[in-house]
């Protein structure tokens, strides 16, 4: 039988302009909601979302998740990691859209052993898996082993520079969700990014569909080898910055 589209992810796909079927099927769908429904559900005992209801997390989380779509579906092929991935967000809806092997990532194994109950409860374990850790010891055993990563709410654009560079693959893309950019967080990481072997591959800002979230989504390539040892010891990303 055929699921009903959650209406609210309904209007979210048609107002963003995502084709069904060609980039969402029903099922996928279905599959998003009840991964925020299940992360709401979890959030009562464990903090994963300042975010309460289905209303705001359908706007905040699924369609905020889904705006970087476009920039990972021109990622080479091959595998993903969302990093520090909270409450597996965008990991889990852009894991769904795309089908990709993925890796959720985050240091607190609380959030990560919810992800893995949820993975499981929606049948999705044979694609999505977690590493609980931080990314710069996931960097020593993943080296460039992947196409695509995503980040959200986690650091400023030279530190998620500096902290994706080692896993990606020669091509693979970072797909940095950023609230604001001002231009002193933009220029710096434009500053940096030949240092790390990365480049600015696009830029683009949006309003979600209450017309008034804005969000600015940047995909930088990896081109080629960092010039400095990566990655620097665990902290120094973000407390000595480059
Ligand atoms: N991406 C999610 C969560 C953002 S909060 C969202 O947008 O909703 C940032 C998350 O990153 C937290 O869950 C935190 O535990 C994790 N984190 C911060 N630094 C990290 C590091 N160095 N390695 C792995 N996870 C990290």
């Amino acid at each position: 039988m055929m699921t009903s589209i959650p209406p609210l992810l309904l209007f979210i796909i048609v107002s963003r302009g995502f084709k069904m079927d060609s980039h969402i099927t029903e099922e996928m769908a279905a599959l998003m909601q009840s991964h925020l429904e299940l992360v709401i559900e979890a959030n009562k005992t464990t903090n994963l979302t300042r975010i309460d209801s289905l209303e705001d997390g359908m706007l905040l989380h699924v369609e905020d998740s889904l705006v970087g779509l476009e920039e990972c579906l021109s990622a080479p092929e091959g595998m993903y990691a969302d990093l520090g991935t909270g409450g597996g967000f965008p990991g889990i809806t852009i894991a769904i859209a795309t089908g990709r092997i993925t890796k959720l990532v985050d240091t607190r194994r609380k959030k990560t052993a919810i992800l893995d109950g949820i993975t499981e409860k929606l049948g999705l374990t044979d694609y999505i898996s977690t590493y609980t850790g931080r990314i710069e010891e996931m960097a020593l055993e993943y080296p460039k082993a992947f196409s695509l990563i995503t980040a959200r709410a986690l650091a400023r654009l030279s530190v998620l520079l500096e902290f994706a560079s080692p896993l990606l693959k020669q091509g693979g893309r970072l797909v940095c969700y950023k609230a604001q950019v001002s231009d002193e967080e933009l220029g710096h990481a434009l500053e940096v990014q030949r240092t790390l072997g990365m480049n600015l591959v696009s830029q683009r800002s949006v309003y979600l569909s209450d017309g008034e979230t804005f969000r600015t989504i940047l995909s930088f390539e990896k081109i080629g080898n960092p010039r400095i040892k990566l990655p620097r010891p665990v902290s120094f990303a973000q407390k000595k910055p480059l």
